[in-house]
């Protein structure tokens, strides 16, 4: 196992770079071989049938899954330094009835004080600042559990974004988003991933945006199945076949 830096030899500032990488849970081998490469300002996408281990190969750039193989980032600035990832998770469910705010949430995660006692007008206002970074600053005292599918994608992608990660990894963000939502929510992933020239590796079922916001589509079923630009792996002989066999989302 490796997780280091690297040069950048390909010409990009940054990039992430997964060599050979085997996952093994128990006697049961969930990713073999998996070889990509991310660079910056890019977005992938990442399908594949379910069981496939998209989200295990998430967890295991994040840092959360033993592996054999090797994970390297090269980051502007310094040869040594870490990337920072900014992660939104698939779908977390918050009660309806919590009187969790966005605030509070934002608050749990910048701020050591207990977000019950309220937050101090600095604080409200750097909070202000990553909500407009997804053009959602009247979320602010909305209750978490009440917002829609969108609003909530919205808000986990601001907090994601604080602070700026170098990789932005999202699990199935589109799930439980109504179709306007998703075109906003992929509209903005576009504009952060320009804005800020991060690296953005998402695993998705929605085909349909596919062709209009991704520049690369890896097609995994517990090896990496092919790789290419959005028309090349949706038009492949592999896609048809994963999906067909498996019942897949087309
Ligand atoms: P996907 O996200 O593509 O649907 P996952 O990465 O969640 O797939 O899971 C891939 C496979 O790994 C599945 O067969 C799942 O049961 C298995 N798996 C994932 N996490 C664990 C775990 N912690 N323990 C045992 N098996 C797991
Ligand atoms: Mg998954």
């Amino acid at each position: 196992m490796n997780i280091g830096t690297h040069g950048g030899a390909c010409g990009h500032s940054c990039c992430l770079r997964v060599q050979d990488l085997t996952v093994k849970i128990g006697a049961d081998t969930i990713l073999e071989n998996i070889n990509l490469h991310a660079h910056c300002g890019e977005m992938i996408a990442l399908i594949g049938p379910n069981g496939a281990g998209k989200s295990t190969l998430l967890k295991t750039i994040l840092g959360q899954q033993a592996y054999d193989g090797i994970i390297s980032f090269s980051v502007p600035g310094s040869r040594n330094r870490k990337p920072k990832i900014g992660y939104v998770p698939q779908s977390p469910a918050f009660d309806p009835g919590d009187s969790v705010t966005v605030a509070d949430l934002f608050a749990c995660c910048m701020s050591k004080r207990p977000a019950f006692l309220g937050q101090s007008k600095a604080l409200r206002e750097k909070i202000s600042v990553c909500l407009e970074r997804v053009h959602s600053e009247s979320l602010i005292d909305k209750r978490v559990g009440t917002l829609s599918g969108g609003e909530l994608q919205r808000v986990l992608l601001a907090l994601a974004l604080e602070p700026l990660p170098n990789i932005l990894i999202l699990d199935e963000p589109l799930s439980g988003v109504d179709v306007e939502g998703m075109e906003t929510l992929m509209d903005m992933l576009d504009e952060i991933r320009k804005t800020y020239d991060l690296s953005i590796l998402m695993i998705t079922h929605d085909f349909s945006m596919l062709s209009r916001y991704a520049d690369q589509v890896i097609l995994l079923d517990k090896q990496l199945i092919c790789q290419g630009t959005p028309g090349e792996v949706l038009n492949s002989e592999d896609f048809r076949r994963v999906f067909h066999r498996k019942g897949g989302n087309l």
